[in-house]
């Protein structure tokens, strides 16, 4: 029987969707939403059309792949971080589309499942259609007013439907497949490190013994809470099967994401996550890094093979596969130990955030060596010199800001340093690129004057002035 209704019901709710579907696409609004992790999850034809790109360029991309260097005007952003407060914006708003100044009735509002928002959706009524006096102009906002609000509804429930687990409110498979793909695209294209931990709940069987399925249900869903509040804004948490979870980490290397998926574990067992279950969950977390060309399958496998051995070895703990992007199991012999940045405890700044960044600059480094000595392609070194570099600008900019706020007496001269090496690697990184320079030379700068003299050498100066939050009084000895 109950079969029987969830079929009857499916029918209702594809015609439905059928019939909001085709709302949407006949609209002259632009309209489009966009995930909390940055993907494009439905775009309408005329949004396409109002950036001037293909509509299968939008959906499935990310803002900054789709207009490389531009980005989304302003007019059009969805998932602004001025309307981050969980509130419906509509607003009159003027600006330029493909150089043509533009008025647009733009509402914006964030898409939620389980009380969770998963994505911003915007719709931009064009107003800028010939119009009479001001009546006129009342009247024709208000009918935008109107029609946004029924898209808005809409599209609301259409992407409810569509990218999330019901019970859950996670991603579903859908939506991971389209996250995958644009990070595994990353990492071919920028070398952007990526890594997925796949999630099984220890003997869930008996928790739905014990305590009924109802409760298993909500442990599924208490899960997912704990995890949402663990990661980043930009990974996807995702079901991937009845007990099963995956989170896809952007720009994480395996040994981050190992942290990370120790750091899951934790919370999930401290974490009340149904009332009236006494006793911990636990979950096993097999962890894996993308390695470059070896596609979904493989990289799930190993990621499977992982969680296997983590269940084997008793549960309650996390496997790492061992390959990373370009390392060992790629397919290349190389003394790696004879070439690979080691990270010691000696180069701990105290700062827990700085020595995230030291560590992820190193790992990225070796990453970039891996590369060279493997002869990849150079387009792929560059490739690799060009993430490597902007990462050492963003964590130049951060630790800046971090020793103007511990007032480090240095600091000017520590700015000019940092603005003297990016200078420096930009013109080798475009020497590089034009083939004026041999891409291991750019790799011998980054690896020795950056990261080696800059970080392990320079850096040191200002580290006994984190340890007291004095600052410059506490390091003038
Ligand atoms: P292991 O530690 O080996 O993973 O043991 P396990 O009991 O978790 O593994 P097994 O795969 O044998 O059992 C998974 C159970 O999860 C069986 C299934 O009934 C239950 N399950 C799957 N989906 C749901 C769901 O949506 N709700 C509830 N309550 N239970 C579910
Ligand atoms: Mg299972
Ligand atoms: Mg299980």
């Amino acid at each position: 029987m109950k079969r029987k209704d969830e079929s009857s019901g499916a029918n209702a709710r594809e015609m439905r969707e059928s019939l909001l579907q085709s709302l949407i696409d006949q609209s002259p609004a632009f309209i489009a939403v966009r995930a909390v992790d940055g993907i494009y999850l439905y775009a309408n034809k005329a949004f396409a059309a109002a950036l001037g790109v293909a509509l299968e360029h939008v959906v499935g991309h990310r803002d900054e792949d789709l207009l490389p260097g531009i980005g989304i005007p302003p007019l059009l952003r969805a998932g602004r971080d001025e309307d981050d407060d969980g509130e419906i914006h509509t607003v009159l708003e003027e600006g330029e589309l493909q150089g043509r100044p533009r008025r647009l009735l733009v509402t914006r509002f964030p898409i939620r499942a389980q009380g969770e928002t998963f994505a911003t959706g915007l719709i931009a009524s064009p107003l800028d259609r010939p119009l009479g006096g001001g009546d006129d102009l009342q009247t024709s906002l208000a009918q935008a007013e109107a029609a946004n609000a029924e898209l808005r509804r809409a599209l609301e429930h259409m992407e409810r439907l569509a990218y999330t687990d019901r019970l859950t409110g996670a991603w579903n498979r859908r939506h991971l497949d389209d996250a995958v793909l644009v990070e595994m695209a990353r990492t071919e294209r920028h070398g952007h490190p990526v890594s997925m931990l796949l999630i099984d709940i220890d003997h869930f069987k008996s928790i739905n013994d014990d305590y009924g399925h109802v409760v298993g249900d909500r442990v599924l869903v208490g899960l997912v809470r704990t995890l949402r509040a663990a990661v980043r804004r930009t990974d996807t948490v995702a079901r991937w099967g009845g007990e099963e979870f995956l989170v896809l980490a952007p720009d994480t290397p395996r040994a981050e994401a190992e942290e990370l998926a120790r750091k899951l574990g934790a919370r999930i067992a401290d974490a009340p996550l149904a009332e009236g279950v006494a006793k911990p969950v636990t979950v096993s977390i097999g962890v894996a890094e993308y390695q470059s060309g070896e596609g979904f399958e493989a990289w799930l496998a190993r990621a499977d093979g992982a969680l296997y051995r983590a269940k084997a070895a008793g549960r309650a703990r996390s496997v790492a596969d061992p390959a990373t992007a370009f390392g060992p199991g790629a397919g290349h012999a190389v003394p790696r130990s004879l070439v690979k940045l080691v990270w010691r405890a000696a180069y701990n700044s105290g700062n827990d955030e700085i020595d995230r960044q030291h560590r992820g600059l190193f790992e990225r480094t070796n990453r970039l060596f891996d590369a060279v000595l493997t002869g990849a392609p150079s387009g792929h070194v560059l490739g690799l010199a060009r993430a490597l570099v902007a990462d050492i600008a963003d964590h130049f900019a951060e630790e800046e800001r971090l020793l103007a706020s511990i007032g480090y007496p240095e600091r000017r001269a520590h700015a000019l340093e940092h603005l003297a090496l990016l200078e420096k690697a930009a013109k080798l990184s475009e020497q590089a690129a034009s083939g004026a320079l041999v891409p291991a030379e750019l790799f011998q700068f980054l690896a020795y004057e950056v990261i080696s003299l800059h970080l392990l050498g320079a850096d040191r100066h200002y580290f006994p002035y984190l340890e007291q939050p004095g600052g410059a009084a506490a390091g003038a000895g």
